[in-house]
């Protein structure tokens, strides 16, 4: 790669944030589940002059000239889309995966219509209906819930349907370690008559490479972001499968009319350009593979890190992801960790838990997992070492309390974040973090950066 010469001679200022960020990626274990890294051809692909093209419309109806390429690469973008997940329809031109979640409900729902979806403080999405998000300001929205052990309650799921008659039911989560149920969904979706919408952002790697079902027999239409487990430039995509087609064959077209003139302008042309990379890459043999690395480490995670006496929701992971419970001793430590495993190089994100005992803003889980990790080549016996650094850090926070009361808490806060600075542990954590993360270059080719 030598695009950053350039960057460095016109604007060295953002060319060091740039290096900076590389190193940050490098020297670091990227454990947040939504994160990934990108191909080397991805990257160029993005990088590309594909950036500099109008294309509003979709392939050979579109609304400026000079689009033969842009034409062929969006075409080639939508055929392998549907080869890797198996859809008789898709779209790649939603900007990310929010965009695309709305425009679906834009498509299916009149304004004032309900749809269901996962509580986001149970590990739902807030395009799922969450009261701060236009998908809950524009339609009626009945959030359903988990149960005690952390799995979705689907008596709840299916009482709530038949009382409120929805016309659309997200199934898919963005902070759930579990399978996700699409067929007990399409039951009740099947009986209220309502749209099966599967948002797979999280996993959709892990069906394309075949280490989760896919959800194409049981749902309508499907959402998708194209950064996390596909491991593709940041995007979206609509999928409408051919269930889908025997419910409304208006669906495709609904779709497509509700992406553009609906919602969006121009597509991103660069971007679709480097989703027909990703998914040429994830119709490649080593992807399964891939994928399947992807859940034996983080099942060798959650194993470890039991081990180590930490607590997880639902005990484990099927998937790629896994919530720590920091609730031993004393709620609302998702923050403190957070920070501590920020200094020891370890990037995670802090979350709620079920049935969460302190705030949405502080609270008491952390959620991690390994695609970024096993991109860079990590295995089981690697994910051994990364449990005991999280757990060693683990031992450095517990002591901390969160305070309810607000002026208490921002004194403790501040205790804690000049402290842990010093502290000499996580120091060392540090360091050995580095070394290890060394061992798996993320992007060897590219010397002229540094
Ligand atoms: C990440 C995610 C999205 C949204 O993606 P953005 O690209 O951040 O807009 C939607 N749904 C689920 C379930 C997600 O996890």
């Amino acid at each position: 790669m030598v695009l950053m010469n350039d960057i460095e001679n016109s604007d060295p200022e953002i060319a060091q944030a740039l290096k900076d960020e590389l190193k940050r990626q490098e020297e670091g274990l990227e454990m947040i589940p939504s994160e990934n890294n990108v191909s080397h051809a991805t990257l160029q692909a993005m990088g590309s002059v594909l950036t500099n093209k109008y294309s509003e419309g979709y392939p050979r109806k579109r609304y400026y000239g000079g689009q033969e390429f842009a034409d062929k690469i969006e075409e080639i973008a939508i055929d392998r889309a549907k080869k890797v997940f198996n859809v008789v329809h898709a779209n790649v031109q939603p900007y990310s995966g929010s965009p695309a979640n709305f425009a679906v409900l834009n498509a299916l729902l009149e304004p004032g219509d309900c749809h269901m979806g996962l509580k986001l403080t149970d590990g739902g999405h807030l395009t799922h209906g969450w009261k701060v998000s236009a998908t809950a300001k524009y339609f009626k929205s009945v959030p359903y819930s988990v149960k005690k052990d952390g799995r979705v309650d689907l008596e709840e799921v299916r009482r709530l349907a038949i009382e409120n008659k929805p016309k659309a039911i997200w199934v898919g989560y963005t902070a759930y370690p579990r399978k996700f149920e699409f067929k007990e969904f399409a039951e009740i979706a099947d009986e209220v008559g309502a749209y099966l919408i599967a948002d797979i952002a999280h996993i959709s790697g892990l069906v394309a490479g075949g280490a989760h079902e896919s959800p194409v027999p049981y749902v309508h239409v499907i959402t998708t972001t194209t950064h996390k487990t596909i491991r593709g430039p940041r995007g979206g995509m609509i999928m409408v499968t051919q269930k889908g087609i025997d419910k409304d064959p208006d669906l495709a077209s609904k779709i497509d009319k509700s992406i553009f003139p609906g919602l969006q302008g121009g597509p991103h042309d660069h971007t679709t350009a480097g989703i027909a990379v990703a998914l040429g890459e994830a119709m490649k043999p080593e992807f399964k593979d891939y994928a399947k690395q992807i859940v034996a480490n983080a099942k060798s995670l959650a194993e470890s890190l039991k081990k180590e006496g930490m607590k997880l929701v639902t005990d484990g992971t099927d998937t790629h992801l896994l919530l720590i419970d920091l609730t031993e001793n004393g709620a609302g430590k998702g923050q403190y960790m957070q920070q501590a495993l920020d200094l020891a190089g370890i990037t995670v994100n802090k979350n709620t838990i079920p049935f969460e005992p302190f705030s949405a803003f502080y609270p008491s889980g952390i959620r991690l997992g390994t695609p970024s990790l096993t991109t860079r080549g990590m295995k089981e016996k690697d994910m051994e070492k990364v449990a005991k650094w999280i757990a060693a850090v683990y031992d450095e926070i517990r002591t901390y309390d969160m305070p309810n009361d607000k002026d208490e808490r921002k004194e403790a806060i501040k205790k804690f974040s000049s402290e842990i600075k010093e502290n000499t542990n996580l120091r060392k954590i540090r360091e050995e973090v580095r070394e290890f993360a060394k061992e798996f270059p993320l992007y060897p080719g590219f010397e002229i950066m540094r």
